[in-house]
């Protein structure tokens, strides 16, 4: 196998993630077309509804019947099913009109991680996993306005998203991509050289 095929937790992993340069600048954009939830996910954020009304603004609908699209097979998501969160006011309906996602709120004020409710999705940004490839969002990148659209100065994003890769992977997934790095950064290294 040839380190451009490296798989992990069964994804193959496109090594762009390595270099990807990215500033993140603006107010949430990203969250401006909703994200597709696993049906766990989902299910998750509807057994929380009554407390996610209850941290809502007057922006966002309470009404639990407009905030998902319906299931769709999916087969990049764990449970083979992905649900989309819908739009309200030109945003995920889980996004505030101070652009704090309202699951992230809710899970910080009841002292939890802050992550415990976010799709997974939404954590990994600008990073996904397309047709079993974890590889960049170039998609929705495209589409935002301001996203990564001047050439960025910054350190390569991976190393700003430890916490999100080991998240993802687990510790012992996150310890093979750090080896594949390694691997893949030196390898270029050297044909830089050549
Ligand atoms: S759209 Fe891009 S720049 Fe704006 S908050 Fe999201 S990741 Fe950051
Ligand atoms: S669930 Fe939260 S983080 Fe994800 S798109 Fe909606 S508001 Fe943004």
């Amino acid at each position: 196998m040839s380190s451009s095929e490296k798989r992990i937790n069964n994804l193959k992993i496109d090594p762009r993630i390595f270099t990807l340069k990215f500033g993140c600048k603006c107010n949430g954009e990203c969250c401006h077309y909703g994200v597709y939830t696993d049906l766990k996910e989902y299910e998750l954020i509807m057994s929380l509804k009554d407390k996610i009304i209850d941290a809502m603004d007057e922006t966002q609908p309470k009404d639990t019947k407009v905030w998902f699209e319906e299931p769709q097979k999916d087969d990049d998501f764990e449970s083979g099913f992905a649900v989309g969160t819908e739009l309200y006011n030109g945003k995920c309906v889980f996004l505030d009109k101070a652009g704090l996602c309202t699951l992230q709120k809710l899970a910080v004020a009841e002292g939890k991680h802050h992550w415990d409710y976010k799709p997974v999705y939404c954590i990994l940004f600008p990073f996904t996993v397309w047709e079993e490839t974890f590889t960049i969002d170039d998609e929705h990148i495209d589409r935002l306005s301001h996203c990564n659209k001047k050439p960025q100065d910054d350190s390569p994003i991976y190393e700003s998203c430890v916490e999100e890769l080991k998240h993802f992977f687990g510790e012992e997934g996150f310890r093979q991509l750090e080896e594949f790095r390694m691997e893949y950064l030196s390898a270029n290294k050297t044909l830089e050289k050549v």
